[in-house]
């Protein structure tokens, strides 16, 4: 130990410089494991509903501020384990005494320190939540929403809800009307449709009824979910196009970027695809190949907000839209910063005006679970 007398004009002096900058340091990384069961609904190739689940995290501060992330899983019960896995053996030695705002620092550090597990994969499941959550301390500290802080763009985004699920038990449709009745009256002014599980005629049904159930005025999405190779993409793209759909999303696989490209130069509907891009970098190929029209991040793939920022700029200079995969307060927070983004994914529990769901005000992200969803489902 130094002698007082020589130590203390310099500890002093640090403290004040510290306490200017206003420097402070993660100390904690908590979880919880959730399972989160629904009742079972599909798209053109998963199942989802009884293996649903997440992790939730909490970054603690030494200034008393909490940041919140959840990453959420409808299907596969093995992944919200190894999520948490990640963030408690391999990123919280990383994070812990980090300045929370140093966001790309962090980033490139967990980066190195996970790249030998994966560059794609849950590896960025657990990067993301800590870049949300470290958002949400920033937030929180400077007493500002972070679509504020990241520049605003806009203080309300337009959202379409995702009515078109293949359920159980619904042939007569019924169960999809009462959805898109329910989505017009919450104030939606779009919504998407799932197509591609069967055959094109079960297609144009799904989508006509929609169209007839809505009435004028009102946008349909498709949503393929990589059920095609190119050919069949093309036929039934030309289909969905002549009735009148506003995009048509992931046709076929996501790493075919060329087809992708022939698909969106052979259409005149919007290609919309890059839910199961992870980074900037899956982004920057697709763009380079013209493989889009409309780019959607995922913000458990593509990264956190600081990810999300630099695709956002990426896809702006390439004159390519920007739209949620998923929606609530955390994506709102992010798109209302972009002047590319163009729709987010269902509105969240966030107030609704005119087709357009309003940006949370509350300091942060407005990441935080609810205390009584937490205690209901968790696991571990
Ligand atoms: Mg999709």
């Amino acid at each position: 130990m130094l002698a007082a007398g020589a130590a203390a004009p310099l500890s002093v002096g640090l403290a004040r410089a510290a306490e200017a900058k206003k420097q402070f340091k993660i100390t904690g990384l908590e979880t919880d494991l959730l399972r989160v069961p629904a009742a079972p609904y599909s798209d053109a190739i998963h199942d989802f509903g009884g293996d649903g689940g997440g992790v939730v995290l909490r970054l603690k501060t030494d200034a008393g501020i909490t940041g919140w992330a959840y990453s959420s899983f409808g299907m596969i019960a093995g992944g919200p384990r190894v999520v948490q896995t990640i963030l408690e053996r391999e990123i919280k030695p990383v994070v812990i005494g980090q300045d929370p705002a140093f966001p790309k620092k962090i980033r490139a550090e967990l980066w190195r320190a996970l790249e030998y597990q994966g560059v794609q994969g849950v590896t960025q499941f657990a990067m993301s939540a800590v870049d949300i959550a470290v958002w949400d301390i920033l937030g929180k500290a400077a007493g500002m929403p972070v679509y504020k802080m990241l520049g605003a763009m806009r203080d309300r985004m337009p959202a379409y809800a995702m009515c078109g699920w293949y359920r159980q038990n619904d042939t007569d449709h019924s169960e999809y009307k009462r959805t898109i009745h329910e989505t017009l009256e919450a104030g939606y002014r779009a919504f998407k449709v799932k197509v591609g599980r069967y055959g094109l005629d079960d297609d144009v049904e799904r989508i006509e009824v929609g169209f007839k159930t809505a009435g004028k005025g009102i946008r349909i999405m498709v949503d393929a979910n990589q059920a095609f190779d190119r050919v069949e993409a093309l036929r039934r793209g030309r289909v969905y196009q002549q009735l009148g759909c506003y995009w048509y999303e992931e046709p076929i696989v996501p790493y075919d970027h060329e087809g992708y490209a022939e698909l969106a130069a052979a259409l005149d509907m919007r290609v919309a695809c890059g839910e199961n891009e992870y980074n900037k970098h899956g982004f920057m190929d697709l763009l380079l190949k013209k493989g889009a029209d409309v780019v959607q991040p995922d913000n458990r793939r593509a990264g956190g907000p600081t990810e999300w920022m630099e695709i956002a700029a990426i896809a702006d200079g390439f004159e390519v839209e920007v739209a949620s995969h998923g929606g609530g307060a955390v994506n709102l927070n992010i798109l209302c910063a972009m002047p590319n983004a163009i729709y987010m994914e269902s509105g969240g529990k966030q107030k609704m005006v005119d087709g357009e769901v309003l940006a949370p005000e509350e300091p942060g992200m407005s990441s935080e679970p609810a205390a009584e969803f937490i205690a209901k489902h968790k696991v571990g």
